[in-house]
Parts: structure tokens; C-alpha cells; sequence
């Protein structure tokens, strides 16, 4: 990987265990997306060589829950979906993360309706909230490398007395100013 032309032969390197194991955790999130709107086309645009999230080791999707560890909500949850993500969150391996993509996940966006779930971390915990609608895919990989970051200082995720996972509850900023609304409708005679 490169490491061997930039130490000499005779070197020793020295580090903590836990850190290696950090590092090794942190690049090598594999996402279980919950893509069930169009939040999963930009995931899919994520995942593709323009914005290549290969880069930061998570581009291994899966859609078998036992291979994964970070859970994308990507898209509005209907009242009956929500059985099927809450069971695929509790058959991902731990330790596990979770980021709510798109105002949909995170609120139920414009859905304000009886049959959409008002906010996916009511029922799973969320580790990490990326606005937008859609977000672009450079907050989303800031909310990737949020938790990476994370995992490089602590870890796994943290949990309460009772042993109940503590979400983390960190939300991306946007990176841009939504620019105002095109000019007023004039109705001419
Ligand atoms: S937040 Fe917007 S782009 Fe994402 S699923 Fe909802 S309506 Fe679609």
C-alpha cells in the first residue's frame, strides 16, 4: 500500500492495539441502504466515480444486514415498512451505526401524513441527521465521516447504564445557501 517504499526495511512500528482496531473499523464501514425513495438515487450517485465514497472505505453496500454496520435511511418510511427497519437495524452486526438521510427520514419531510413515520429516529437510534431534500452527495459523505471520526476517537458507539445504545444525535450543516424562490408571479392583462 505504499508504506514499505516510504519506511526502510529495518523499521518497527509502534501503536495501540485499539487504535489499529479504530482504524480498521472506521475504514471499512460497509451500508446497509434503506433506500425507499428518490434520497436513494443520490445514494447510488454517492456510490458511483464521480463522487466515489470508495475513497472513505464504505463503499460496499449490502443488502443482507448480518454484512453491514452503517444503516442509510434514504427516503420516507410508511407505517407498515417499519416493522421491516426496525428488524433489519436489530440483524446488522454490531458495533452499528445509523444516518438518517433527507428531510423524509429525519421529519417525514412535506409527508405529514397518518401513514408516514414523522422521523425514523423515534423507533431506531440515529447517529447522524444529513439535511436536504435531496442532501447532496458531499453531506452525506460528511455524515460518513462523521461517524469515522467518531470511531477514530472512541470507538463503538456508547451506551447508557442500562445498556441501551445512546444514539449520537449529530446533524451535518449544510453546505450551501438555498437561493431564493424565482421572481413573483406577475399576471398580465
Ligand atoms: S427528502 Fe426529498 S429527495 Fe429525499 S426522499 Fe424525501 S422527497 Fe425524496
Amino acid at each position: 500500500m505504499g508504506i514499505e517504499a516510504a519506511l526502510s526495511t529495518d523499521s518497527i512500528l509502534t501503536t495501540q492495539l485499539q487504535r489499529v482496531i479504530n482504524w480498521a473499523r472506521r475504514s471499512s464501514l460497509w451500508p446497509m441502504p434503506f433506500a425507499t425513495a428518490c434520497c436513494g438515487i443520490e445514494f447510488m450517485a454517492t456510490a458511483c466515480s464521480r463522487y466515489d465514497l470508495a475513497r472513505f472505505g464504505a463503499e460496499v453496500a449490502r443488502f443482507s444486514p448480518r454484512q453491514a454496520d452503517l444503516m442509510v435511511v434514504a427516503g420516507r418510511i410508511g407505517i407498515k415498512m417499519l416493522p421491516v427497519l426496525q428488524r433489519i437495524y436489530e440483524q446488522m452486526t454490531e458495533p452499528k451505526w445509523v444516518i438518517s438521510m433527507g428531510a423524509c427520514a429525519s421529519t417525514g419531510g412535506v409527508f405529514d401524513t397518518y401513514a408516514t413515520v414523522q422521523g425514523c429516529d423515534q423507533f431506531i437510534p440515529v447517529d447522524v441527521y444529513v439535511p436536504g431534500c435531496p442532501p447532496r452527495p458531499e453531506m452525506l459523505m460528511e455524515g460518513i465521516m462523521a461517524i469515522q471520526r467518531h470511531i477514530d476517537n472512541e470507538g463503538i458507539p456508547p451506551k447508557g447504564p442500562d445498556g441501551r445504545r445512546i444514539p449520537l444525535g449529530l446533524t451535518v450543516e449544510p453546505t450551501y445557501t438555498p437561493r431564493p424562490q424565482p421572481v413573483p408571479i406577475t399576471i398580465g392583462r
